[in-house]
């Protein structure tokens, strides 16, 4: 951060301007309910729509394999591009790799570019903490003030919350205009998602009733997905999981959901190394959001590839 910082509310330039970290409006709000319901909502229906029409028309291959390298894409987009490139800046990459991630992660329906990084940022700097806008764990002790945070941070934070200042949290991805258009033109990314395997299924199976399975599969069941996968880490892993590091928060690791994550499931070691481009930390941990990172290294597209050494790791064992 170019910022100081000198609480979790305020912050302040090194030529003594106070800013705000985190804003809360109407307005907000109003676009916030209207996200909830486009991206949240309506993809459990589409879920249910796709599987009550498996009775009378089968998937077949085509319209799965759509789905699953849809689900590739845009879980790739969100863990190697908006998590571990631009919210972390763990590696460097070339220019296009570094826009295709960003268009691949924004399809994926979970907020722009820069305001998930920003969100993200802030999640890292409050973690369980007050100004962390999605922890199960600022919600009281009783069994249904757990509960309540648990769904809190599953997904009903999405329908209000405070908006982080992208001004403090994202200055660099502000100052970089091919991703500031990228992040402007976010609903585009979004349709382009639902066209493509809408149309790559159309053009295979020659029928409408093809096309329409590719939507719903490609689509709307992928969101449902990858969703709940990203928001899993929040609710089940800010809860539950194993903790092999000292960190300050609640995190935990899940090797069952870095599998459906590429990755992500080793929640606690991210937060414990926030750094570190490769979330499994050692070899016996499977990360193939990593061992993507490591083919595209190899082929020149990405370099400066963070890790932490062994040593460091055996300092914070728990
Ligand atoms: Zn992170
Ligand atoms: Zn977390």
């Amino acid at each position: 951060m170019y910022l100081e910082s000198i609480d979790s509310r305020y912050y302040e330039t090194p030529d003594g301007r106070r800013g705000k970290k985190a804003i809360q409006s109407d307005f907000l709000r109003r676009i916030q309910i209207r996200h909830f319901l486009l991206f949240t909502v309506l993809p459990p229906i589409g879920t249910a729509v796709a599987i009550a029409l498996l009775f009378w028309y089968p998937l077949g291959w085509p319209v799965f394999a759509i789905f699953l390298i849809m689900w590739s894409i845009t879980s790739v987009g969100q863990t190697l591009g908006y998590h571990r490139l631009f919210a972390h800046a763990s590696f460097k990459a070339h220019p296009a790799v570094r826009a295709a991630l960003a268009i691949a992660g924004s399809m994926a329906g979970l907020g722009s570019l820069i305001s998930w990084t920003a969100m993200h940022r802030r999640h890292h700097e409050c973690s369980d903490k007050p100004g962390d806008m999605h922890s199960p764990n600022l919600h009281g002790e009783t069994r249904s003030a757990r509960l309540r945070g648990f769904v809190h941070a599953h997904f009903t934070w999405m329908m209000g919350h405070e908006y982080p200042n992208v001004n403090y949290y994202t200055p660099e991805l502000m100052s970089d205009y091919r991703l500031l258009w990228i992040s402007r033109h976010y609903m585009t990314w979004i349709v382009l998602g639902l066209v493509i395997p809408t149309a790559a299924a159309a053009l295979i199976t020659g029928t409408w009733i093809g096309a329409l399975n590719g939507f719903l599969w490609g689509g709307a069941v992928r969101m449902f997905v990858v969703s709940n996968a990203m928001w899993s880490l929040n609710s089940f892993l800010h809860i539950w999981g194993s903790k092999p590091y000292k960190c300050r928060d609640h995190s935990g690791n899940s090797g069952l959901l870095a599998l459906f994550s590429w990755g992500e499931g080793w929640h606690h070691n991210h937060h414990a190394f926030p750094h570190s481009a490769s979330f499994a930390l050692t070899w016996y941990r499977v990360d193939p959001g990593y061992y993507l990172i490591r083919l595209l290294q190899a082929l020149g597209l990405v370099w400066d590839v963070k890790t932490v050494p062994a040593q460091r790791l055996a300092e914070r064992a728990a």
